[in-house]
């Protein structure tokens, strides 16, 4: 049995194709899903009893357990789901001023091995169905009763190593008689895998496109993210150039800040001048420090000196808003806690 969850409307209309339906059902089926939120295919008043129980012979309403529900001070509130084969992953909903934004985890830990994260220190163990993914905004909107406005693919995992599922999760979740989170309300975060960049920019739902950058070189990115030897920063950014010029779309390049290793002003000159002339807007990220790694966070005035310096150079920039420091919020660190508890 599949979950009702895995299907696009696509899928749903070729399922209805090859089972003599009419394919307009597809919408139907959508709209019982994600606007009426059934959890029984007997909620479906329009359809009739013999094609009703079909549908329960070959698809399962599901849901996902949820361990632990934390929330921080500032209304951050944190999931911890078990998925059916015993796997943790975690969700995030953050408030902000614009609405209410999901972050959502794309696979059982991440192989891409950056060095300050936490959740690479947990081997990737699989990719997420694209129903985990959507469940994720599904279950986060029912525990806290909130209707999600903004998507960022930004939990573990890297998505363009679970590139098909992300991109089916992005179509359901944008799909304009359910859930309906608006194209330019989601934003996908790669650490730069270059072949799917370049897949990407013919994707036909205009999302955002957020890249890891975190250095100015290939020196230091070398030193920090494993993946830079396999696609350098000349690559990433002729990607970068390629996708703009595809989408006219404006790419985010996030930056953590790293203590003495990317935060120095020959380091900000240096990303002005790898930058100049490119359609993008540098998000400057705080580093959350992860106990079982020796990078530190950039003092405060060092964080300031490098946005003042990229906004005197007139490169885009901002400072990330900090949330949810108070429970846990580096990525991966809810899970490897859980995970640390049940092997005692
Ligand atoms: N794999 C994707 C998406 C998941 S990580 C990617 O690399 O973009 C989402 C973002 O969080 C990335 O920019 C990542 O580098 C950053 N990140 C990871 N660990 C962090 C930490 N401890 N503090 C701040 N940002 C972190």
């Amino acid at each position: 049995m599949v979950s009702v969850y895995n299907y696009s409307e696509d899928d749903f209309k070729d399922y209805l194709i090859a089972n003599n339906e009419k394919p307009f059902r597809a919408k139907q089926l959508i709209e019982w899903l994600y606007r009426h939120k059934i959890s029984s295919f007997d909620e479906m008043t329009n359809i009739k009893k013999d094609f009703i129980e079909k549908l329960k012979n070959d698809f399962i309403i599901d849901d996902l357990e949820c361990v632990t529900k934390q929330k921080a001070s500032d209304g951050t509130q944190k999931f911890l789901f078990r998925l059916n084969d015993g796997n943790l992953i975690e969700t995030v909903l953050m408030n902000n001023e614009y609405g209410y934004s999901v972050c959502v985890t794309t696979q059982v830990g991440c192989n891409m091995g950056c060095e300050f994260c936490a959740s690479g220190m947990k081997k990737k163990l699989r990719s997420l169905e694209t129903s985990e993914i959507v469940l994720q905004i599904l279950m986060a909107e029912k525990l806290s009763g909130i209707k999600i406005s903004h998507i960022v693919v930004m939990g573990i995992g890297e998505p363009f190593d679970n590139y098909d599922n992300v991109l089916r999760f992005i179509r359901i979740v944008n799909h304009p008689l359910g859930l309906q989170i608006g194209s330019r309300h989601i934003t996908v975060s790669t650490c730069g895998i270059v072949p799917k960049i370049y897949e990407f920019s013919d994707f036909d739902i205009q999302v955002n496109l957020a890249i890891s950058l975190h250095a100015p070189n290939n020196e230091i990115r070398s030193q920090i993210m494993k993946i830079n030897k396999t696609y350098s920063i000349d690559k990433i950014v002729e990607a970068i150039k390629y996708y703009i010029s595809k989408t006219n779309r404006r790419v985010t390049i996030e930056y953590i800040l790293l203590h003495s290793i990317n935060d120095t002003l020959a380091c900000a000159n240096e990303l002005c001048d790898l930058l100049h002339g490119l359609n993008i807007y540098v998000n400057l990220i705080p580093y959350n420090e992860v106990i079982e790694k020796p990078f530190k966070r950039s003092t405060k005035d060092d964080m300031m000196a490098f946005f003042d310096l990229l906004k005197k150079r007139r490169i885009n920039v901002q400072l990330r808003r900090e949330q949810g420091g108070d429970i846990d919020a580096a990525c991966g660190q809810l899970r490897s806690k859980q995970m640390k508890k049940e092997e005692l």
